[in-house]
């Protein structure tokens, strides 16, 4: 999968392909959480790279070798990225080369989705939870913690749902568990098996 470069020496705010994500995330939402959380961590991110002696690479590379500040920002622009670009307000079905997979490794979609859901909601305090291929092509469920990312751990990631509150709190409250039901409506599975 091609890295995230940066434009000038800057990474760019990607932009949102949709405008509305139906009854699954509001367009509140979506305003505060990708024209406002997402914009400070682009900033933040560009702001601390002169410097760093990180300047020019990937954003997936920075993720792989940085510490604190930087890594923070960073991991939180390529989580966030992956997150919006995975969903659509048309969404398409899952295809036959991850279905067989996913079966293969969690017995079913449903069983999946359920571990998947499990995993997100009991992830205490805020962070994601990834659907990723291993090395040996395997896939596996991880909780991440706050901007972590599973490329650090050789993973090569597919599907994440973000757990921080602030990706549900104005739509679900403290009800996690429902927006973790409700996003499987908006995931464009062709962009998930797109990352294989
Ligand atoms: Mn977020």
């Amino acid at each position: 999968m091609n890295d995230i470069m940066p434009v000038d020496g800057q990474f760019q705010m990607m932009i949102l392909p949709y405008a509305t994500l139906g009854d699954a995330i509001s367009q509140q939402t979506l305003a505060f959480h990708h024209g406002k959380h997402l914009k400070t961590y682009v900033d933040n991110l560009n702001k601390a790279l002169p410097g760093s002696g990180f300047e020019g690479l990937g954003l997936r590379e920075v993720v792989r070798k940085a510490q604190g500040g930087l890594f923070n920002n960073a991991g939180q622009v390529l989580n966030h990225t992956m997150y919006f670009e995975q969903f659509s307000a048309t969404p398409r079905p899952m295809g036959e080369k991850l279905r067989t997979l996913i079966e293969r490794d969690f017995g079913s979609v449903e069983a999946f989705k359920t571990e998947f859901q499990q995993k997100g909601a009991s992830l205490f305090g805020s962070g994601w939870v990834w659907l990723s291929a291993d090395n040996s092509g395997k896939l596996v469920i991880t909780q991440q913690r706050n901007a972590e990312n599973p490329v650090t751990d050789g993973l090569q990631p597919l599907l994440t749902f973000d757990v921080w509150e602030h990706a549900y709190y104005l739509d679900y409250q403290n009800r996690r568990a429902d927006y973790l039901a409700a996003l499987w409506q908006v995931v464009d599975w062709p962009v998930v098996e797109g990352r294989l």
